[in-house]
């Protein structure tokens, strides 16, 4: 082996189990709910893979697909080799994840303030804070650049999306939860919440949602309220609810939501608000926290229904594995 492949190879192994661990450490800095920290992972993981690409590349083990699918039906098998530190190896990476460490300390995410717009070089795989013209490593321009920007933390869909997305979950909350008993719909399992529970807290954030979207619409570049939007712990109080009340507040709500949104242009999604957290951001931002939030809780309430009805079937006692629903994306 030469001193080039050698030190390619070295790099490939380091770069892929860097990708990794930072990719991972980044969904559960999201699943804790620290965004911004999660942003700063998620682009520390881009700088490996783009690394870890360029090194692949100079093995030689990148040809036309025809001869890819052959090796990969052959079975790839690099040869591995030390690696030494795989994350943490730059001044800039060591320096923005002390502030992370910091802000950890005091148990909080970081906020706009302290972590700018990320971007990572997509040829050479620099992380840069803030966007120069150029990269200062290998001359791309900005064009090239992969952002991890606040506004974006959220995700990245567009108004027509998210209007269907908000369309779209009366109608599966719906499904998910009118043909079943009260008994069933008040269970906790285990540490989880019931199902009523968890009707009576979209309403909450779409209510939350609706407030901010109003301040951003109505204002100039309003402080969007910096009180805790409701938690799911605050929703104890829909058990005693009947069923059809809290799926028609949800109903009613959400159409009053999508009466504010409906027909906004462009250039209305696009006006800001200020959240402590995420700094500027446009209404799109809050769009994308609210479709998010109510997406993972209704993969989270169909797991719980079908264990419910499960365990019923069964005449089993319940045991839910509290691991295989995801935590939350709660607040902010
Ligand atoms: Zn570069």
């Amino acid at each position: 082996m030469t001193f080039d492949e050698h030190e390619y190879r070295r790099l490939l192994c380091s770069m892929s189990l860097g990708y990794t661990a930072y990719h991972v450490w980044a969904t559960q800095a999201r699943r804790e709910r620290r965004y911004n920290i999660a942003r700063l992972l998620e682009a520390s993981s881009s700088v490996k893979s783009v690394r870890a690409e360029r090194a692949f590349r100079a093995l030689g083990e990148v040809g036309k697909t025809g001869a890819n699918i052959e090796r990969a039906l052959a079975g790839l098998e690099p040869e591995t080799v030390a690696t030494g530190p795989v994350t943490g190896t730059s001044a800039l990476s060591r320096e923005l994840m002390s502030r992370a460490a910091r802000a950890l300390a005091e148990n909080r995410d970081l906020v706009a303030e302290e972590l700018g717009d990320l971007y990572v070089c997509s040829t050479c795989g620099e992380l840069m804070e803030g966007a120069p013209a150029v990269c200062a490593t290998c001359g791309t321009v900005r064009e090239g650049f992969l952002a991890f920007r606040a506004a974006e933390s959220m995700g990245i869909l567009g108004p027509n999306t998210l209007m269907r997305r908000l369309e779209q979950a009366p109608q599966t909350l719906h499904a998910l939860v009118a043909d079943l008993d009260d008994d069933l719909l008040v269970r906790r399992v285990g540490s989880s919440v019931s199902l009523k529970e968890l009707v009576g807290h979209l309403t909450d954030m779409d209510v939350v949602f609706r407030e901010r979207a109003w301040l951003i619409l109505e204002t100039d570049n309003p402080r969007l309220p910096s009180a805790h939007p409701p938690v799911l712990e605050k929703a104890a109080v829909y058990l005693d609810y009947p069923t059809a009340d809290l799926l028609d507040s949800f109903q009613t709500s959400r159409q009053q939501t999508l009466g504010l949104l409906r027909g906004l242009t462009a250039a209305a999604w696009h006006r800001t608000g200020h959240h402590i957290t995420f700094g500027t951001i446009p209404l799109t931002h809050q769009g994308n926290w609210v479709v998010e939030h109510e997406r993972s809780h209704l993969i989270e309430m169909a797991q719980i229904r079908h264990d419910l009805l499960q365990a019923q079937t069964d005449q089993r006692p319940l045991l839910l594995n509290n691991n295989l629903v995801p935590e939350l994306l709660e607040g902010e």
